[in-house]
This record gives structure tokens, C-alpha cells and sequence, in this order.
């Protein structure tokens, strides 16, 4: 067994309908993406894998789905203004413009082009700061008052209505507010496929605790969002955390810890986690001139919590459990590919497969199997090629399980049920399909 390559990711991603190049007819635009079915499933059952453990299975947190569109000074007063820059530089020789931290140094210490192999002297030709935010207009005059950004993070959505969820929901601290939604960013270099794009989806949490507790909460959410990936499948030796040093912390930052997985292009992140102290509440109170101090009954004191922040990319969590799912294995001789996906993840749970397509009982009982099954687990019938290449279609995008019509189903009211991993195959009874597949944890 080996590991994935990117272009075999890329390669089953548009050959199986999970990830198409955006706007593909036009030529494509400078990396998006689109979902296709089996990515759109696989997005979902991610999102909803997160929102299940981070708020449905908690006591102590709140959804939150904000708008995408804030108002500008929310930009102002997160910093994002002024501090969301990229320092970049252009190659005078090939003339493309480069992230001055992603340019690689040679043992003289120089950095160099990672294009045309130029030195870039940083003294006589300085970086550059290029703020990262999507500029908007809102409404139909274009001018300098009716600016507004797409939202570089979804936390800022959070930290606007953080009074309102504490007095709608009557929280006592410590208590998170999580939310998934889209950013955009105007990156520079974006690349790897997913990994760093231009739109992408987040998913975040804003956890405010009492000052004196951040640090506990801090070690407590690394490890609570790194057993999530390990629970959900993710290799343990393909998973590692990354304490920031402190030079590379935020100013404000008290700690940040990131979750990386080793990617075929190398460890880079999936998420970070960090104690962020109580700048954000702290710099909106300041702005918006409102008190979003916390109120203390116990102690009739009033303070600004602090807030730990797990806040991780959707689009990067598919990617890695994509890469992490794939092998390639010797079945008879002949090659198989398998996504060896979780099954809370897998797009499809159940194919539903006739022996014969021409034999119309069969294809009857097939479909009302489908009928019937559909209405619990997400089932897909298909009949577009022979047995054998339907069950490797299925392995390639991650089926848990084949049902197979075949003659006999007619007489004996039994179906094949072949498992996509051990490929064993058990024979059932059409009564006892759902309790079947109800004891395999679908
Ligand atoms: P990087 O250093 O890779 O640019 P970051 O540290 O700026 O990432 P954060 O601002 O901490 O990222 O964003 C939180 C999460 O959002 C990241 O861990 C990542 O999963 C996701 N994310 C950020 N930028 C992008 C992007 N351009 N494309 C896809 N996902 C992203």
C-alpha cells in the first residue's frame, strides 16, 4: 500500500465527480473549485461530523450562522484593515510576484525565485504589503463609503454577536459559539489544489472562558479537535501539533497551537488553535463604543473574557481525509482503488446493484430495495457497467456497501451485501436488509 500522490488525488477527484476546476468551460478560474456530487456529500457529512461533536454533543457552546457581509468597521476594529497584509516582492527577473515568507533561502542565506532560481535582494527591492481582503461595493454607487469586504474569517461574525447569544441563551461562561461558513481571501499564491484558495469554507469556534482558565481551555480544545480527525479516521502518524513559537505569534496571541497533516506537498495546516486573550471583544467594544463586558452574578463583576479559538478549513479537512483515505491495493492481479473513508464521511453509505440490467424483475426488486432503504441511508442504484466494475466504481469513491440483485433474490428474497473493505459478502434477507445495516453503525 502507498501513498497518495497528488495527481492521483486530483485525477480521482474530477474522474468520480468530487472536485471540478471552477468555471472549467471558460477556460477556469485562478484556483476555484467545484464540488461535484460525490464532493458536495463528502462536504456535508465533514460539516456535519463537526457540528455534531463542537454542538449538538456539548453542553457548553452555540450555533451561529452570520452574515458573510459585515459592516466595514468590523475590518477596522479586528485589524483587518490595516494588519491583514501579505509582505510581497517581484522577481526583477521573471517579473512574478511572490509571498516574501514562501520564498526559499540557498546556504548563502539568500532567497531565491522559486521560479527562475534569481536572487531577490530584499534591500534593494523591499517587500511590499498587500492587504489580503475581497473588496465589495454595497448597493448601486460605487464610492468610498459604500465599500465593504467579503469576510476574510467567520470568527468576527461570532465576536458581533456575542451579547446577543449570551442574553438569548442565557450563558454562564465558560460557553463557545461555532459556525461554519464561507471566507474569501485574496491570496497571493494560492495552490495545492484545495488546499489554499481564494473561497473556501470555515468552520470556527469562539470559546470565552474566565481569564484565569484560558490556559486549561487552550490545552483542552487541541486536544479535543485532534482527537476529532483521529476519530474520524485520519492516520496518526499523518497528524502532528505545532506550538507557535513566540515570534510568530499574533501581538495579541498568548498561545497557538497548530494542527498540521503531512500532505504529499508536506506538513502544513488543518487548523489552528489559539488563546487569543480578550483582544477581539476587547477592540469592538473599543469601536462600536458598546460594553461587551460579561456579567458575573457570583461575583457582581463585570470583565471581558477571554476566548480560545479552534478555527479550521473545511476544504482543507476534505482534503486531507481524501488523501489520507486513498490506497491502491493488488486484488487477483489487477489493481484496486480504494477511499477508505469513515463511514460517517463516505458520500454514499449502499449501491444497490442488479446482476442483470436487461432483467426487468431484477431491476424491479432493485429499486424498490432503493425505495425502501433510500428513506434511512443514502443509497445510489447504478447499472452502467458489469458487477465487477460497479463494485470498483464504488470503491473508488468510498460505498460501504454493494447490494446485488441477482436470479436467485427473485426466489429466495436474499440479496449479496459485499463489504467494501474486507470485500467478505454476506447473503440477507430483504426483511432483515435495514436491521443489517442499522448493526453496522450506518
Ligand atoms: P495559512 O498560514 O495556511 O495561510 P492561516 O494561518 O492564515 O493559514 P487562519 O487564518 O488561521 O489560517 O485560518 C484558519 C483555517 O482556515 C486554516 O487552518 C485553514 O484550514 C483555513 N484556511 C485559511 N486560509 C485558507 C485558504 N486560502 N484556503 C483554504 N483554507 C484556508
Amino acid at each position: 500500500m502507498s501513498s497518495a500522490s497528488m495527481e492521483q488525488i486530483v485525477s480521482l477527484c474530477k474522474r468520480r465527480g468530487f472536485i471540478f476546476p471552477g468555471s472549467e468551460i471558460y477556460g477556469g478560474l485562478g484556483s476555484t473549485w467545484d464540488y461535484g456530487p460525490l464532493g458536495a456529500e463528502l462536504k456535508r457529512n465533514l460539516k456535519q461530523a463537526w457540528w455534531k461533536s463542537v454542538v449538538h454533543e456539548r453542553e457548553d457552546t452555540e450555533g451561529l450562522d452570520a452574515a458573510i457581509l459585515m459592516h466595514p468597521v468590523t475590518w477596522k476594529a479586528s485589524g483587518h484593515v490595516d494588519g491583514f497584509t501579505d509582505p510581497l516582492v517581484d522577481c526583477k527577473s521573471c517579473k512574478r510576484r511572490f509571498r516574501v515568507d514562501h520564498l526559499k533561502e540557498d546556504k548563502k542565506k539568500q532567497k531565491k525565485c522559486p521560479d527562475c532560481g534569481q536572487v531577490i535582494d530584499l534591500e534593494k527591492n523591499p517587500p511590499r504589503l498587500f492587504n489580503l481582503m475581497l473588496k465589495t461595493y454595497l448597493g448601486p454607487v460605487e464610492d468610498e463609503s459604500a465599500i465593504t469586504y467579503l469576510r476574510p474569517e467567520t470568527a468576527q461574525g461570532i465576536f458581533v454577536n456575542f451579547i446577543n447569544v449570551i442574553d438569548s441563551r442565557h450563558r454562564k461562561l465558560p460557553f463557545g459559539i461555532a459556525q461554519i461558513g464561507k471566507s474569501f481571501r485574496n491570496e497571493v499564491t494560492p495552490g495545492n489544489f484545495t488546499f489554499r484558495t481564494r473561497e473556501f469554507e470555515q468552520m470556527e469556534i469562539e470559546y470565552f472562558v474566565k481569564p484565569d482558565d484560558a490556559q486549561k481551555w487552550y490545552k483542552e480544545w487541541v486536544a479535543v479537535r485532534e482527537k476529532w480527525y483521529l476519530d474520524l479516521g485520519i492516520k496518526k502518524d499523518k497528524l502532528r501539533l505545532r506550538v507557535h513559537p513566540k515570534e510568530e505569534l499574533a501581538h495579541y496571541a498568548i498561545g497557538c497551537t497548530d494542527i498540521e497533516y503531512l500532505f504529499p506537498f508536506g506538513w502544513s495546516e488543518l487548523e489552528g488553535v489559539a488563546n487569543r486573550g480578550d483582544f477581539d471583544l476587547k477592540q469592538h467594544a473599543q469601536f462600536s463604543g458598546k460594553d461587551l463586558r460579561f456579567y458575573e452574578q457570583a461575583s457582581n463583576q463585570r470583565y471581558l473574557p477571554y476566548v480560545i479559538e479552534p478555527s479550521g478549513g473545511v476544504d482543507r479537512a476534505a482534503l486531507a481525509f481524501l488523501v489520507d483515505a486513498y490506497r491502491e491495493e493488488e486484488v487477483k492481479g489487477a489493481k484496486r482503488v480504494v477511499l477508505g473513508l469513515h463511514k460517517n464521511l463516505a458520500p454514499y453509505k449502499i449501491a444497490v446493484l442488479p446482476l442483470l440490467k436487461k432483467r426487468d424483475d431484477i431491476v424491479q426488486l432493485a429499486k424498490k430495495i432503493i425505495s425502501g432503504l433510500g428513506k434511512k441511508f443514502v443509497v445510489k442504484y447504478d447499472d452502467t457497467a458489469s458487477i465487477g466494475k460497479l463494485y470498483r466504481r464504488q470503491d473508488e469513491i468510498g460505498t460501504l456497501y454493494c447490494v446485488t440483485v441477482d436470479v436467485e433474490s427473485l426466489q429466495d428474497n436474499k440479496v449479496t451485501v459485499r463489504d467494501r473493505d474486507s470485500m467478505l459478502q454476506d447473503r440477507v434477507s430483504l426483511d432483515k436488509l435495514e436491521e443489517y445495516f442499522n448493526d453496522k453503525g450506518l
